[in-house]
């Protein structure tokens, strides 16, 4: 609890982030040479502007079951540092669970994180641009993933800039158990929550956001909509606060997958 009390608020984001900034290339770098050390595979699926867009890949250590595939996405948004620190970290941690296949694209925007902006360089924010998509890059992500097998679990890590607290959006169309309350439950201990009864304009409770899916309603997919669509019928978007340190929003992120990835 006297934990929690010390992280707070900063009061530095108007209108947008204005925390700290951190350079991709050294983050993704340490990406790779973390996965490598631990036996990932590393696939390049779109190369652009001296960027390269890369997918890790683990396989199951042992053949017991259930056995569960889980694919994580970071850095869509490239105001957004938390996500791929977070991805580094829990490649750095190296505590997957056994029996999951792990899918892990650390940064999907490498080039809005060195303007930090929350589009790409075209301006295109591109976690609108999973539906009649347009950016080289969303196309080349949506190809990788088609060459996917299906995923039994999603993971998008974000960030807010006026949130509260962490919060979460938990998808989960076809009702699968929920594991928003034991992400939320292991995310306290770090970071405060979002307690707001509507965040983004939904409803909310205890940092949950349960939203009522109908893909073809929306016309501007995000990337958590193509995945419930396509490839994977539950998942659940983290967002970090980053008005808060720096620290606390990766360490938030850390816990909700660790949380989360603990399935049984
Ligand atoms: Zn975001």
């Amino acid at each position: 609890m006297r934990e929690i009390l010390r992280v707070q608020k900063l009061g530095k984001n108007l209108n947008g982030y204005l925390g700290e900034t951190i350079d991709i290339r050294a983050v993704l770098r340490e990406a790779e040479v973390a996965a490598q050390q631990h036996g990932w595979t590393s696939e390049i699926f779109h190369e652009a502007d001296g960027f390269k867009w890369f997918a890790l890949h683990r396989k199951r250590k042992v053949r017991i079951q259930p056995e569960f595939k889980i694919y994580i996405s970071a850095g869509i948004h490239g105001d957004e540092p938390a996500g791929p620190l977070a991805a580094l970290k829990l490649l750095q941690e190296n505590n997957w669970p056994q029996n999951a296949e792990m899918f892990l694209l650390p940064c999907l925007n490498p080039a809005g994180f060195t303007l930090n902006t929350r589009a790409n360089a075209d301006g295109v924010d591109l976690n609108r641009d999973y539906r009649n998509s347009k950016a080289k890059e969303t196309l080349a992500h949506i190809a990788w993933l088609e060459r996917q097998p299906e995923f039994d679990l999603h993971l998008c890590l974000h960030e807010d800039w006026e949130s509260q607290g962490v919060y979460l959006y938990e998808p989960n169309p076809v009702l699968k158990p929920s594991l928003a309350e034991k992400i939320i439950e292991a995310v306290k201990e770090v970071c405060p929550v979002d307690l707001s009864e509507n965040i983004e304009g939904r409803p909310a409770r205890n940092g949950i956001i349960r939203p009522v899916i109908n893909p073809q309603e929306r016309p501007d997919w995000p990337e958590a909509l193509y995945l419930i669509a396509n490839k994977s019928r539950q998942g659940c978007t983290l967002e970090a606060p980053s008005d808060f340190p720096l620290a606390a929003r990766v360490n938030a992120l850390v816990a909700g997958v660790t949380a989360a990835l603990d399935l049984r």
